[in-house]
């Protein structure tokens, strides 16, 4: 039986490496649907390429460009914010959530409450509607498969454990391209410079996000949907070599870790062909030429988006839903040359300090607040760094 699949952002990184292992299996996975954000181009070859028989593109003023580009073919083009979530509730055994941001949310959710099994890139969205996920995937019977490589590692790990057995749990980051660089330094830095992982590549707003170590401390609120461990029993562990993806501490002291080199497809194979394993093409992990593996403590002075991400955690309620809004606009502004880079850290502070807001009973609530921090950033226009 071939397995369906809905892919909502695939046309981003991780899309295109879940299009790249679905089409090496053309006997084990069929795509249904797709969407992208703005370009109708490349949505329309993936189209093209998968067969798939819905195309959503969310940017309204592209429609007409999709429909004309799909003319003639057995798709149906739909487009807007709001069709995001057909595209969710296609008739899709598997959702592959890979959309950046917290847009990602609202189909996300769709694809949870209509019970679906969803594979987990778009951690924005766990960050800000963790416990309504979480809750809602227990109601519909839905199972969130972790895409992120951490995460995913994790779930290998504790494969068969009882939740009593694990005493915490340890997440790798690499340190990002300024893991070695002075404070001075990484004052100046670039959007280019920022943007250039040294492992890893991926799309850009999460490639800042590795760069400040904001993307670690969203993986900490991740974690905590995920497993169901508390802030004190998640730890960061710097990693510059990114071979240990993840480890779990068990009860009695045993700690295992999943291993691999740095691509996305393995994860992202391990999500698609759960319970069972597919071949990728992933290089082989050849641990006598990688040497040695050197870990290290997270450095909070120079990276303070994590300590502000694991306050978030621990504040609970709306902080991480301002935390992250705070740092979308925070790296698009870096990324546009409006901000410095430590400004990115500052921007997200200052707004936490301004925003307080009852914690949300609904999606609603959580798109109200994101709505408003983003407006409360707005009003924040100078560099809290210049
Ligand atoms: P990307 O920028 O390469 O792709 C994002 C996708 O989302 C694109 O298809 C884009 O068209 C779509 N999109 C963007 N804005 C949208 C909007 N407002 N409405 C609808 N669609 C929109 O991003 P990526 O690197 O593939 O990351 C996707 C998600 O996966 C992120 O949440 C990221 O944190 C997570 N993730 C990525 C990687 C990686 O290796 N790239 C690893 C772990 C987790
Ligand atoms: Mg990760």
């Amino acid at each position: 039986m071939t397995r369906k699949i809905a892919i909502l952002g695939a046309t981003g990184s991780v899309g295109k490496s879940a299009l790249d292992l679905i089409e090496r299996n053309p006997e084990r996975f069929e795509v249904v649907a797709v969407t992208a954000g703005t370009n109708a181009e490349a949505l329309a070859e993936i189209v093209r390429r998968t067969g798939a028989k819905l195309a959503v593109i969310a940017d309204e003023s592209r429609r007409r460009d999709l429909e004309g580009l799909l003319a003639g073919s057995d798709c149906r083009v739909e487009a807007g914010k709001g069709a995001l979530t057909d595209a969710a509730r296609a008739d899709a055994d598997l959702v592959i959530a890979a959309i950046v941001g917290c847009a990602g949310l609202p189909p996300v959710m769709a694809a949870v409450e209509a019970g679906k099994t969803v594979a987990l890139a778009n951690k924005e969205a766990l960050v800000t509607a963790g416990e309504l996920m979480t809750r809602a995937a227990q109601a519909s019977g839905s199972t969130l498969l972790p895409v992120d490589s951490e995460h995913n590692a994790i779930f290998q790990c504790l494969a068969g454990s009882s939740a009593d057995h694990v005493s915490r749990i340890i997440l790798t980051a690499s340190g990002g391209p300024f893991r070695t660089a002075s404070a001075e330094r990484i004052a100046g830095a670039t959007p280019a410079q920022a943007v250039a992982h040294p492992n890893w590549s991926m799309g850009a707003k999460i490639s800042v996000d590795s760069a400040t170590m904001m993307n670690k401390g969203l993986e900490l609120i991740e974690a905590r949907y995920l497993f169901g461990l508390p802030s004190e029993r998640i730890d960061v562990l710097i990693h510059p070599q990114s071979v240990v993806h993840s480890l779990v501490e068990f009860v009695d002291g045993s700690v295992l870790g999943q291993l691999g080199s740095p691509d996305m497809r393995i994860p992202i194979a391990y999500a698609l062909a759960w319970p069972e394993r597919i071949d990728t093409p992933a290089k082989r992990l050849d641990l006598a030429s990688v040497g040695r593996l050197d870990f290290e403590t997270p450095d909070l002075a120079r990276f303070p988006a994590l300590r502000l991400a694991r306050e978030a955690l621990e504040a609970g309620g709306a902080a991480p839903i301002v935390l992250n809004a705070a740092n979308e606009i925070a790296v698009a502004r870096f990324l546009a040359g409006e901000l410095s880079f430590p400004g990115i850290a500052q921007l997200v502070e200052r707004t936490l300090g301004r925003c307080e807001f009852a914690p949300p009973e609904s999606i609603g609530d959580v798109l109200e607040i994101d709505r408003e921090t983003r407006l409360r950033v707005g009003e924040l226009t100078a560099d809290p760094c210049q």
